[in-house]
């Protein structure tokens, strides 16, 4: 029987990389892995494998009765419906502890890195398997989206040197070059409808029985966004209403100068003001510095809800 290996409800680069970086490394020490998606790839994700000659990954989202593997993910709010008649065999992440319950003992490589590729290097080096080319720029590309070339808080050590010697093992010779080129990609935001943005890279939690679903934009350039914001807020209604989220909120993340912009529509809107100890105006506002959802955001959200 085949297991699966699988990220995220909304995948982004390191779900999908992460997909082939497990399945591949476990197919070598014998294990009979396929890599799938729960969901459809960001215009980023798409750069990323043609770039290095990949096919997408199997759509999947249901996982009755079958063995899987998860990569940076373990919140039973980003899994497939199904995922408690499944089998984890293992999980590879760096997020915080979820929320997922397991009846059999598992394998976990979890680690307060950047990227979950980060983490299959390691695994890689670990097990002393040697990484295809392709496969080896894949990682890193997931290793500098995740990290915003290394420009995230999130970014460690651990991540740079990975970056260095996947760069290595795939014949790079100015990652942050290609980063960029790949943050020009994903800045790319006339191409879809407001509400394919809200969701392109969107994280649903559940603090203290409320809703609240999390999206983030990175751009290289805020201003891209001047003239959609009443726009974008009429999409979050929708996205809101859709699922009964008590909140959402929406960060445009501008890579160069290095904060984001916060526009928040939350049944109680005092929370997300004093989570951050700031005053919306207009539902929005401008944090300085912050970059990172899961070290700057949601840790301080779930204090406060
Ligand atoms: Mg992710
Ligand atoms: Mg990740
Ligand atoms: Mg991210």
């Amino acid at each position: 029987m085949a297991t699966y290996v699988f990220g995220h409800t909304i995948p982004d680069s390191d779900s999908i990389v992460g997909a082939y970086s497990l399945s591949y490394l476990k197919n070598q020490l014998g294990e009979d892995c396929i890599p799938t998606r729960q969901g459809e790839i960001n215009p980023e994700t798409a750069f990323i494998l043609e770039r290095f000659g990949f096919e997408q990954p199997m759509l999947k989202t249901s996982y009755a009765g079958e063995n899987v593997y998860l990569i940076d993910f373990m919140e039973s709010s980003q899994s497939p419906k199904d995922i408690e008649e499944a089998t984890i065999l293992g999980i590879v992440d760096h997020h915080k502890l979820g929320d997922l319950k397991t009846s059999t003992p598992l394998e976990m490589w979890v680690r307060p890195v950047g990227c979950s590729n980060t983490i299959m290097k390691q695994m890689f080096d670990y097990h002393n398997i040697e990484i295809p080319k392709d496969l080896a720029g894949m990682m890193m590309c997931a290793i500098l989206s995740d990290t915003v070339i290394f420009k995230s808080p999130t970014c460690t050590k651990e991540d740079t040197k990975a970056v260095k010697e996947l760069a290595q093992i795939a014949g790079i010779d100015d990652p942050k070059a290609l980063g960029m080129e790949m943050f020009i990609v994903k800045s790319d935001v006339l191409n879809d409808t407001k509400e394919a943005l809200v969701k392109r890279d969107f994280k649903e939690f559940n603090m203290g029985g409320k809703k609240v679903g999390i999206g983030q934009l990175e751009v290289v350039d805020l201003s891209v966004f001047d003239d959609m914001k009443e726009e974008l807020f009429d999409a979050m209604q929708k996205v809101k209403d859709e699922n009964q989220r008590d909140t959402v909120i929406l960060l445009l993340t501008d890579i160069m100068q290095e904060g984001s912009q916060l526009l928040v529509l939350s049944d109680d809107s005092t929370k997300v003001e004093k989570a951050f100890d700031i005053k919306l105006e207009n539902n929005q506002v401008w944090l300085a510095k912050v970059m990172s959802r899961k070290k700057q955001i949601i840790p301080f959200l779930e204090k406060e809800f």
